[in-house]
């Protein structure tokens, strides 16, 4: 899209003002290109994600927060694959050019780029019908330490960094306009990269993966991935004691297993859980094993627990 007058101004205030300059930045916003000097010898992990107003977040939920959701989710992809974040690009299709929503948005995204060390170095502005943002972010590893999916062998401990099933609690909160626990609520408009966690996992995780589709959905594709099967122990998946209050233990359980947004890792090692806080890797909870067998055995089943779907499906 030609730059107008309106448009340029608008990158000029509100995208150009990340402060911390980067000697790997050879050339940020304002040119056809960003030019950056990756890392010698250092692999590049890069990763894209698209937000659709109303779809992957509530339109009307605060520009600030908004700004910090579209890049942490993105962020998180760099966790999982225990990448060290170093620059950004926004594709910004706006309906229209608020000055304070803008504002907002941009102090929300930048708040989640300091907190992530990453640098934003271009993008894309435009109008359209409906608010879209995506974000393509870069960081970089040790050729050979990335925590792929793939990695997963028979014998090793399943685990999940944090508890689940609080986003799609937070989401019904929200949507339901009810009053409840401010924690639930920002589980969903405000997730938490696990970057320091991923970052640790470098060569002690066999495979890894972000929850942002629920815990069914996410580790079915390590066990895809891994050519593995897996026995997951239903009891020992850490749910939230307010969600379990405020909705009831199974439907707790049903929204960590399939509701997605979580944004914890999960991810196997050899490693038990005493061996993981020795080298900074605490509070996970360990949730399984996985086995040479195919597909995915339930443990402590509860009997009235229908399990409908294996977690979000775009296309479904
Ligand atoms: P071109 O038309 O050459 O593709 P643009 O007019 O789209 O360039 O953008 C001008 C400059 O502003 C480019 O350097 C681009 O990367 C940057 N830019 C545009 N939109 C954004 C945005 N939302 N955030 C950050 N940088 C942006
Ligand atoms: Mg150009």
């Amino acid at each position: 899209m030609q730059t107008s007058g309106r448009e340029f101004s608008l990158i000029e205030r509100y995208f150009r003002q990340q402060a911390s300059p980067d000697a790997s930045v050879v050339l940020g916003i304002g040119d056809d290109c960003a030019l950056i000097m990756p890392t010698p010898g250092m692999q590049q992990a890069i990763s894209i994600d698209t937000s659709i107003a109303d779809r992957h977040f509530p339109a009307d939920a605060p520009p600030y927060l908004i700004g910090r959701r579209v890049l942490n989710v993105s962020l998180s992809d760099l966790a999982a694959m225990g990448a060290t974040p170093r620059w950004f690009t926004l594709a910004l299709a706006l309906v229209e050019a608020d000055d304070d929503w803008l504002a907002g948005f941009a102090g929300g995204l930048f708040s989640a780029a300091e907190a992530g060390d990453i640098r934003l170095i271009g993008g894309d502005t435009t109008r359209a019908g409906q608010l879209v943002i995506s974000t393509q972010v870069q960081g970089e590893l040790p050729p050979g330490t990335a925590l792929t999916r793939a990695g997963a062998q028979a014998g090793e401990h399943i685990y999940v960094t944090g508890p689940l099933g609080l986003a799609a609690a937070g989401l019904a909160l929200y949507r339901q306009q009810r009053d409840g626990p401010q924690a639930l609520v920002n589980a969903y408009l405000d997730p938490q990269p696990q970057l320091a966690t991923g970052h640790r996992l470098r060569g002690l995780a066999g495979s890894c993966i972000d929850i942002s589709d629920g815990l069914l959905a996410d580790l079915g594709h390590i066990l895809a991935a891994s050519a593995v099967g897996a026995e997951l122990d239903l009891a020992a998946v850490p749910l939230d004691e307010q969600a379990i209050r405020l909705f009831g233990y199974r439907q707790a359980l049903q929204w960590a297993l399939t509701g997605g947004d979580d944004y914890q890792l999960c991810f196997t090692s050899r490693l038990d859980r005493a061996a993981l806080a020795a080298r900074g890797i605490e509070g996970v909870c360990r949730i399984g094993q996985i086995n040479q067998a195919d597909g995915l055995v339930f443990v402590n089943r509860p009997a009235d627990l229908t399990i409908t779907s294996t977690g979000f499906d775009h296309f479904a």
